[in-house]
């Protein structure tokens, strides 16, 4: 017999079938067991009057909550049954993988009363089993699959580029480094060298939706040690403002992708309304941004007087979101001080770059990039970087390359905006941080 899942049972009454899942409920009265079967698509009630089989329902009697189970047996409609209004009268019960007594943590219980999140990560095969979680991922499968609809539609093609490098991507800070054979490796801490070869080797447009790692030790509730970062690149762009209408016309894409798919799931398990983006975006200037700042009050520390901290992301999207009813703003004109060498310069101090902030948090960073290679060895030389290193990167701009530009936006951060979760942790499937390689 083939399986039948849980959310199809409507188009199967009155026939026999089988189904896969945990045990959610487990009622065990004197004369009936009741059990509530589990699966990705949903829930049912199994009956079984005990006197029909006394040794199927000794067996029900040993089995524990989550457990998962092979049943078969007979689907009737029942409209009084809560679930669905069906119910399946139990002929046969295999025990697949008896679950030990008691769990680490109840995942169906009291959403207040929940373990603390790092028990919850140390058991996370348990915590992913929350509806919560089970949504959480169904959306990000639905958003990735959006994502690669709407840069198909669009000319783009996928790239996977390495992940081991023989010198930094980006700054030297926050790199891991590994043996490799003779010599070192590193671990890329974005696509961004290769995603530009991609432009040199006429591709024109690109995206990779791919591992990065950054060996930076804070702990806070928005960084990791490993994520998965949504890049693209785009070729003959006129400036920062193709690459930052490309962008948001996408977000709107996904938004309005996932409110179809799951709108009404998220507002049941979520608590609120999806709410697809107007587009534009409003862009703000980063002087712009900083006369907001002083506007509301908002303090940046002298360390960051030229750049923008949490604090301030907050509150220029809060000031943003009041003003003009947008969750999402750019900040444009970021001084070549606090960027990388590959940014395109603006005038002299400041680049053709921008960030995305969404829901109060830095989501994206992109930019016109320097494909003139005098000028970008200049600048490299500027930040202090040796071009003998990087020299294989330079070379992509010594034979023909388009002027471009891109971005790279932190897949996990996206969904924590999305969903409104207060935590990055809770937004990726398994999180690596500076104490935490284990699940
Ligand atoms: P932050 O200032 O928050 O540390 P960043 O400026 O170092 O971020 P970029 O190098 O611009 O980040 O990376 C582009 C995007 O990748 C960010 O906007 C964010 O969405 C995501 N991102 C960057 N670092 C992390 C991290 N450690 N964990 C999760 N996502 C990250």
């Amino acid at each position: 017999m083939l399986r039948t899942v849980i959310g199809d049972l409507r188009s199967h009454i009155d026939e026999t079938v089988m189904i896969k899942g945990w045990l959610h409920v487990l009622r065990d009265q004197k004369k009936i067991q009741f059990l509530v079967l589990r699966d990705r698509t949903g829930m049912v009630q199994i009956t079984h009057w005990k006197p029909n089989d006394e040794d199927l329902a000794a067996l029900v009697s040993t089995l524990t909550t989550e457990s998962a189970l092979t049943i078969t047996g007979k689907v009737a409609d029942n409209p009084s049954v809560k679930l669905g209004g069906l119910e399946i009268q139990l002929e046969s019960l295999q025990v697949d993988n008896l679950a030990e007594n008691p769990l680490p943590f109840e995942p169906f219980g009291d959403k207040d009363n929940l373990p603390a999140l790092d028990y919850r990560l140390d058991w996370r095969s348990i915590d992913l089993r929350r509806t919560e979680n089970l949504l959480l991922f169904r959306v990000q499968t639905t958003m990735e699959m959006a994502l690669r609809e709407f840069w198909i539609q669009n000319g783009f093609m996928e790239i996977h580029s390495p992940k081991l490098m023989g010198s930094p991507s980006e700054s030297g800070a926050e790199l891991f480094e590994l043996a490799y054979f003779e010599t070192k490796a590193y671990l890329a801490q974005s696509p961004q060298f290769y995603k530009q070869m991609a432009m040199a080797g006429g591709f024109e447009n690109v995206f990779e939706i791919g591992p990065v790692f950054r060996a930076d030790p804070s702990f806070t509730s928005r960084h990791m040690t490993e994520f998965t970062s949504i890049d693209m690149e785009m070729s003959w762009v006129d400036s920062e403002e193709d690459v930052m209408s490309n962008q948001e016309r996408m977000l709107q894409y996904a938004y309005q992708r996932v409110k179809d798919v799951h709108g009404s799931e998220i507002e049941a398990v979520f608590g609120f309304t999806l709410a697809v983006p107007a587009v534009p975006f409003p862009r703000l200037t980063m002087v712009q941004a900083h006369e907001i700042l002083n506007q509301v009050g908002y303090q940046l520390s002298p360390e960051k007087k030229n750049d923008l901290d949490p604090g301030a992301e907050r509150a220029v999207g809060e000031y943003i979101k009041q003003t003009t009813g947008s969750d999402f703003v750019y900040i444009t004109e970021w001084p070549f001080a606090i960027r990388p060498f590959y940014h395109m310069k603006k005038g002299e101090n400041l680049t053709r770059s921008f960030d995305l902030i969404a829901g109060g948090l830095e989501i994206t960073t992109g930019a016109q990039r320097e494909h003139r290679y005098d000028v970008l060895v200049a600048q490299a030389k500027e930040k202090g970087l040796s071009p003998d290193l990087i020299q294989y990167y330079l070379d992509f701009f010594r034979y023909g390359c388009p002027p471009h530009g891109g971005y790279g936006m932190g897949l996990s951060r996206l969904l924590m905006v999305m969903l409104k979760q207060p935590n990055i942790r809770e937004t990726v499937y398994l999180f690596r941080g500076p104490n935490r390689l284990q699940p």
